[in-house]
């Protein structure tokens, strides 16, 4: 007999998990209260369960996926720090959650009041005077932010259309160029993996708009040269434009408006304490300079001068316009203050030196047993190439598939592509050099396996609820439903 996998197939006609007191009125009365089209028909298919086996259900579902709760994660350039409980306890606090959307502002001056002050602690972290908490991805950030730099162009009179963008940028970043309808340049990174000045002259014209830039970029790098390319960019009329996903190395310690970006988008749910990759919603504030404030999203959150009552003001003629339906994720947004609020200025700082701690910590111990393309001091993060394996006839997802034998999620894969078997590993602040010593243990066992035993690895996993998917084939013929 198969196991039952789905809560309807354990339910039993009759069991429950509550007890309710008995009615004082009777079933007709109730139903006769409600409108005769409003009523149901026939009965809705619940699944009838005692508790005990509705616990068991989606505890046993919960450990069948990897999550931070479980164990280390190390996926790079999604930031899977661990997050306080307590933020998540804030977000749901009745008076957030309750609240309807449609309610008039003077009902809710806590949420404009947290609103707005998460916005500015977003530009103290940024150097940006103008804030919007609207967009609900980096993707959808990144999609204001261009249409703020386009709006910027537009009303010069110039017809500037072109995005220069690093060889090594997050998939999303030619994605958005596109979706405004602007196209890209590409730039190579130089021999350090980072972008010279020289780079950006060769291809700055009177056609770009703008350079798209990741300071960390995706190889875990810091772009020292973003001054002087951000002087030959507004020298040359365009904007500087960063892609903000990857705070975690540099809170409190560099800010992004200060050596010449203009425009930036963050991921709070990478650094500010959403886990990313849990296919939940996101939030992709955008900071600009002062004089691109105007064109930010609609509605923007305001401060009146003389009662100094907070609004949302939607009297803004040079607005890219509204992006969202109401006001972004508010869940995501009271995490990201509560994170700020329970860490400080301090706090954040320290989070970020840790997390490049424990990112060349790591580093170093991998690099005896994997190439390391970039052998530089980095920052969050790192990527490391399985060329090496490779020739032994071990992929970089065999490695990652091994990894996950472990209890452990396997870092970001063939990203950027500027590497090849590219294995981008992200430790986080959050663990301890415990975890960080495991991890390299495992990951130098995988190494050794490789040479000695490479069906171990390509076999792998074994100890995972399923073994190997196909993974484009499940997202080419996308069949969520079950057929018992
Ligand atoms: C995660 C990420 C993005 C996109 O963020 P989404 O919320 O997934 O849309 C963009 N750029 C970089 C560098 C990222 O790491």
């Amino acid at each position: 007999m198969s196991e039952p996998i789905l809560i309807y197939e354990k339910s039993r006609p009759g069991r429950v998990g509550y007890t309710l007191p008995d009615l004082v009125a009777t079933e007709s009365d109730i139903l006769s209260s409600i409108p005769a089209k409003f009523r149901r028909q026939t009965d809705a298919q619940l699944p009838e369960i005692s508790e005990n086996e509705v616990m068991r259900h989606f505890v046993g579902l919960s450990v069948k996926n990897h999550h931070i709760d479980r164990g280390f994660y190390p996926l790079g350039s999604c930031t899977m720090k661990y997050n306080p409980k307590l933020n998540d306890k804030a977000a749901t606090f009745s008076d957030f959650q309750e609240h309807h959307p449609l309610a008039p502002c003077s009902s809710a001056p806590g949420i404009l009041q947290l609103m707005w002050e998460l916005q500015q602690y977003l530009c103290e972290v940024s150097g940006f005077s103008g804030m919007s908490l609207q967009p609900v991805a980096g993707a959808q950030g990144e999609f204001a932010g261009l249409l703020i730099m386009r709006a910027y162009h537009m009303e010069r009179g110039s017809h500037r259309t072109k995005v220069i963008i690093p060889d090594s940028a997050h998939g999303t970043n030619p994605a958005s160029v596109a979706s405004i309808g602007f196209t890209t340049i590409e730039v190579k990174s130089n021999e350090q993996g980072i972008i010279s000045p020289e780079a950006i002259k060769a291809v700055m014209s009177d056609d770009v708009a703008g350079v798209m830039m990741t300071n960390p970029n995706t190889l875990g790098l810091f772009e020292r040269n973003v001054k002087e390319i951000a002087d030959i960019v507004h020298a040359g009329g365009g904007l500087m434009y960063m892609d903000g996903a990857n705070l975690n190395a540099i809170m409190g310690i560099f800010r992004p408006a200060d050596t010449g970006f203009d425009i930036m988008h963050f991921n709070l749910h990478k650094t500010f304490s959403t886990p990313h990759g849990g296919g939940g919603p996101g939030a992709g504030a955008v900071g600009v300079r002062a004089d691109l404030e105007k064109y930010l999203p609609l509605p923007v959150l305001e401060r009146e001068p003389h009662q100094r009552k907070l609004f949302f003001n939607y009297d803004r003629p040079h607005s890219i316009g509204r992006l969202h339906s109401f006001f972004g994720n508010f869940a995501n947004i009271v995490r990201a203050y509560a994170y700020i609020k329970s860490n400080g200025g301090d706090g954040l700082r320290l989070a970020s030196e840790n997390a490049v701690l424990n990112a060349n910590y790591l580093k170093e111990q991998l690099k005896k047993d994997y190439d390391l393309p970039f052998d530089t001091h980095c920052m969050h993060e790192f990527v490391l190439s399985g060329n090496r394996q490779k020739k032994l006839g071990v992929k970089t997802s065999d490695i990652s598939k091994r990894i996950l034998d472990f209890g452990m999620h396997a870092p970001t894969n063939y990203f950027p592509l500027i590497v090849p078997e590219a294995m981008m590993i992200e430790p986080t602040e959050s663990e301890s050099k415990e975890t960080l010593d495991r991890f390299a243990e495992v990951m130098h066992q995988i190494a050794r396996e490789a040479e000695t035993t490479p069906e171990v690895v390509t076999s792998a996993p074994t100890t995972t609820p399923v073994r190997r998917l196909d993974e484009s084939y499940a997202a080419r013929t996308l069949d969520v439903n079950y057929q018992g």
